[in-house]
């Protein structure tokens, strides 16, 4: 039987509901609890193991898995049947991706809008289907250590990680058999795991935290401020490859100029090569804590001291620095501005990484927690206020981009606009243009520009049954809930009638940061054409409904009206009629006016004699 690392009772883990933390990473994953004896968050491990679960998994001949440690050791024999850093495919399309090339294993473009898939052998797998099996084994873990069913999870991503991602993160939960209560920001979790934005009920002053994220293969930086217990993301930066992979490769190319190895050699043995890279990985974490490392390989004699180490690795440090200017940049903040630095992925553990950062914030930075396991730690507090166990927290984002739908003549009509804080609601009410529409079509878009056709389009889907009104009349009110994941529900209902319908909306893919960024730049540089674009389209829109209103009236009351009347309506609705095929707004705002001048007189006394008729009716 399995021993556990920490003594937990079994009885009162089944009474109460067990919501873990897991930190779903690149190069590793693990979980984390609120210990139900000691209240304080551990990551979970067998007894005298690591916490760490790598996240790789390994398709034998017949394509049965394993996950973790084992298959680990299949990257350099297998590298065509060992799947690492999936998390790096998750809700990307081919051209997302910016070097296949990378990837030892075979990823298929399936077409041109649709998410990768992983082939192996005749089979394909989905990369929330691969993440899946990454969570399946890190709950089959903690439900043997716990002895416990685990069924609740909450699950950290990258900040910048977009909607699209998140539900697939979300989904490769539900594939493993997790309920996910939660997907929470890296750096919101790192935060939280050092007691910041826990004090939310006693009114603390805003703290501005920089999250210091330096993994295996991935640098984020993440400006946060906390105020009264909510969370905001000011900026990220970082570089999706630039970690502890890096500063191995430059000691294994030290290494090979010292002994005069060429890189060709090395390329065509793969052993070796592989043994050089985890000579390399010994030697930086000795040098952690060691001034000198010597070892011996083959025949090779190796050694690296503390000052080279740090001459060949600083290069590689100021290139972090560097994305944390760029932070700071684009969060409109200085560096006095910063109140916390915190530490998270193992390669912080580089004294010189710590020093650099240190230096660069002018202020000690924050690494009392394991650096591994301080994102898992977060999760688990976070999934603790969701177990009811500390009240008054609100986790927020940030939307990226501006929400809205499409009305009349293809105008966007944002509702919750980029930037806004989420969780975040909106709703607004909309009519309909025809007498009697039964049905309306809500077609919800992502973007700034002010025609749809230049926005992404999300999803679409109709209101139908609205019951027969004239136009104008049915109250439609259409709701934006973005949900604490980011995760969007449009809903519309017809107010008068109660009717209603709903979706929720998950893109087929998502947006890079790249994508957002050039569709915020083409918002910028279109912006006068845009405004000129929604004026004109409003004014049509606008000179179509009062043409319809105007003829609709002329049929009821033809009978009322004298010729001259007649003669006049129509010559003022022929000439709206030709302004609105010309693109000058204030043509057909003009000829609005002179159609309005000419109904104005009759209108006004058709109404008045009805008014008249409804009273003398009353007095009878
Ligand atoms: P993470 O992606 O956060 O799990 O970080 C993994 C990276 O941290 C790998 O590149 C490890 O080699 C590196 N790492 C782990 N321990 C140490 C250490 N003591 N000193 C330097 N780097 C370390």
């Amino acid at each position: 039987m399995a021993k556990i690392g920490i003594n937990l009772s079994t009885g009162s883990l089944q009474k109460d509901e067990m919501i873990v933390g897991i930190d779903l990473g690149t190069t590793n994953s693990l979980v984390a609890i609120i210990h139900p004896d000691t209240h304080q968050p551990v990551a979970i491990r067998e007894h005298d193991s690591s916490s760490l679960v790598p996240s790789v998994i390994y398709f034998d001949e017949a394509n049965h898995l394993v996950v973790g440690e084992e298959a680990k050791k299949h990257l350099e024999s297998h590298p065509e049947r060992t799947i690492f850093s999936s998390k790096r495919l998750m809700g990307k399309s081919y051209s997302d991706i910016h070097d296949p090339s990378l990837f030892s294993y075979k990823i298929i473009d399936t077409n041109a809008d649709s998410l990768v898939k992983v082939q192996m052998g005749n089979q394909f797998f989905s990369p929330i289907e691969l993440s899946s099996f990454i969570l399946k084994e890190l709950k089959n873990r903690a439900e043997h250590i716990l002895k416990t069913p685990v069924q609740k999870a909450v699950i950290t991503v990258p900040a910048y990680f977009n909607d699209t991602q998140r539900q697939a993160t979300r989904d490769a939960g539900k594939l493993a058999g997790l309920d996910v209560l939660r997907i929470i920001n890296e750096p919101t979790a790192a935060s939280l795991a050092y007691g910041f934005g826990l004090n939310s009920e006693k009114k603390s002053k805003p703290q501005v935290i920089a999250v210091y994220d330096l993994g295996g293969g991935t640098f984020d930086i993440s400006i946060l401020k906390i105020e009264d217990g909510i969370f905001d993301v000011l900026s990220t930066n970082g570089n999706t490859y630039l970690g502890g992979d890096d500063i191995d490769n430059a000691i294994v190319e030290y290494w090979l100029s010292e002994l005069s190895i060429s890189k060709e050699m090395l390329a065509i043995n793969k052993p070796l090569s592989q043994s050089f890279r985890l000579k390399a990985e010994a030697a930086k974490k000795h040098l952690s804590a060691h001034d000198v490392y010597t070892d011996t390989l083959d025949a090779y004699q190796l050694t690296l001291d503390g000052i080279a180490f740090e001459k060949l690795i600083t290069p590689l440090v100021q290139q972090t620095i560097d994305c944390c200017k760029y932070a700071l940049k684009d969060a409109s903040l200085s560096i006095t501005d910063i109140d916390t630095i915190v530490m998270v992925g193992g390669s912080t553990r580089v004294p010189l990484v710590k020093k650099m950062v240190s230096d660069f914030f002018e202020k000690p930075v924050n690494d009392s927690v394991n650096p591994d396991e301080v994102v898992a730690i977060g999760a688990a507090i976070q999934a603790d206020i969701l177990a009811g166990n500390n009240k008054s927290m609100l986790l927020l984002d940030i939307t990226p981009l501006s929400l809205g739908i499409e009305t009349a003549g293809g105008l966007m009509d944002v509702l919750i606009p980029r930037n806004s804080k989420i969780p975040s609601k909106a709703s607004r009410q909309y009519t309909t243009q025809v007498d009697g529409q039964s049905g309306m079509r809500i077609s919800v878009y992502q973007g700034e520009r002010d025609l749809v056709k230049d926005n992404r389009k999300l999803a679409e889907f109709n209101l139908t049954n609205i019951p027969g009104m004239p136009a104008g009349l049915p109250k439609v009110e259409v709701g934006f809930l973005i949900n604490a994941d980011g995760i969007l529900t449009v809903s519309a209902t017809e107010l008068r009638s109660g009717v209603a319908q709903k979706i929720e909306v998950k893109p087929q893919y998502g947006l890079t940061d790249s994508q957002v960024e050039t569709m915020l730049l083409d918002s910028m540089k279109h912006a006068q054409e845009d405004i000129i674009i929604r004026a004109l389209t409003e004014a049509r829109t606008e000179g179509e409904q009062l043409l319809q209103s105007t003829e609709n009236f002329l049929q009821k009351n033809a009978s009322l009206l004298i010729q001259e009347e007649i003669m006049n309506t129509a010559s003022a609705m022929q000439a709206l009629q030709l302004a609105i095929t010309m693109e000058d707004k204030n043509l057909i705002q003009k000829k609005i006016e002179e159609l309005n001048e000419v109904s104005r007189p009759y209108a006004e006394r058709i109404m008045d004699e009805a008014i008249a008729k409804a009273m003398k009716g009353k007095q009878i």
